[in-house]
């Protein structure tokens, strides 16, 4: 059996990892947070995800929500990631990250974190995302260069950070790919720049709106054709599930970082 513990368990990714947790055999959930003076705390997990009662108070202290883990799984704010870092650090406990938005300080912050404890880091833990990661690099090597790269990229209107670290991250791969450093060639929304396109940049355009729970489209447009590489998630479950299977196989692994490519073994 591998025990997890779920942070921001009220949250709407935590809401949909209870679920995942108690859908999937061979999991025993044996802890759950929510924010310190959160009026859910004594509440069952079980009944905020409507699944029935577990039998796992809802607690604002990490100490006690992580005694019994195995695996902690972390779809929070960066500020309380890098807490629940801390707190793991010197554990041997493992811990998946779904949360985003990290600025680089605190991104060094989780990769050393990593030198001590497995750690799963990823902007999105759909398959479709991950594998579209390989097809992107496909795409830049035989289309980069003649092409103007774009990612569009719509989420629900409570989405915090934007351009969403999934964009950001498909940015990575296609940059990484025809050797052009992001921080450089990254062009975030066009208001007040005059004249044509400049070659060798990758466009970010985001739209946030009603429900949407996460749309990513890259476009590489040349004369006479284009190419458009693009992903739909319509449920949180799908996050959820990956997450999951990411705590599965991280059980088994050393300290270090790894991503959802290294899960899926692609
Ligand atoms: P949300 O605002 O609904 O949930 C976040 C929860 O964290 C809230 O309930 C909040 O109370 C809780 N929280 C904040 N600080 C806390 C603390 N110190 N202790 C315990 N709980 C705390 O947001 P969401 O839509 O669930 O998204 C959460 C994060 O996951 C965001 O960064 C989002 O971008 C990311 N996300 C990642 C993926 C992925 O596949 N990697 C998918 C969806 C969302």
């Amino acid at each position: 059996m591998l025990n997890i513990a779920i942070t921001g368990a009220s949250g709407r990714m935590g809401r949909a990892l209870l679920q995942a947790v108690h859908s999937t055999e061979g999991l025993s959930l044996v802890g759950a947070t929510v924010s310190p003076g959160s009026s859910l705390a004594g509440a069952d997990a079980g009944e905020l995800a409507g699944v029935g009662n577990l039998g796992v108070a809802l607690t604002a202290d990490v100490g006690i929500a992580f005694a019994d883990a195995d695996v902690v799984i972390d779809f929070t704010t960066p500020e309380a990631t890098l807490r629940h870092l801390d707190q793991l650090e010197n554990t041997g406990k493992r811990i998946v990250i779904g949360t985003t938005g990290f600025s680089g300080t605190q991104l060094a912050r989780l990769k050393q974190a990593s030198e001590a404890i497995p750690v799963v880091f990823a902007a999105n833990y759909s398959v479709g995302v991950t594998l579209s990661l390989q097809l992107l690099r496909m795409a830049a090597r035989v289309m980069g260069e003649s092409s103007d790269i774009e990612i569009i990229e719509a989420h629900h209107r409570h989405k915090v950070d934007a351009p969403s670290g999934t964009a950001l991250r498909m940015g990575e791969a296609v940059a990484e790919t025809l050797g052009r450093d992001l921080a450089k060639c990254a062009v975030y929304g066009r208001e007040g720049q005059e004249g044509p396109r400049a070659e060798d940049t990758i466009g970010f355009a985001t739209v946030r709106a009603g429900d949407i729970v996460g749309e990513h489209t890259v476009l590489f447009a040349s004369e006479g054709e284009r190419l458009e590489i693009k992903h739909k998630a319509s449920s949180r479950q799908t996050f959820a599930l990956g997450a999951v299977r990411a705590a599965q196989w991280l059980k088994g692994q050393p300290a270090g970082l790894y991503d959802m490519e290294a899960v899926l073994g692609l």
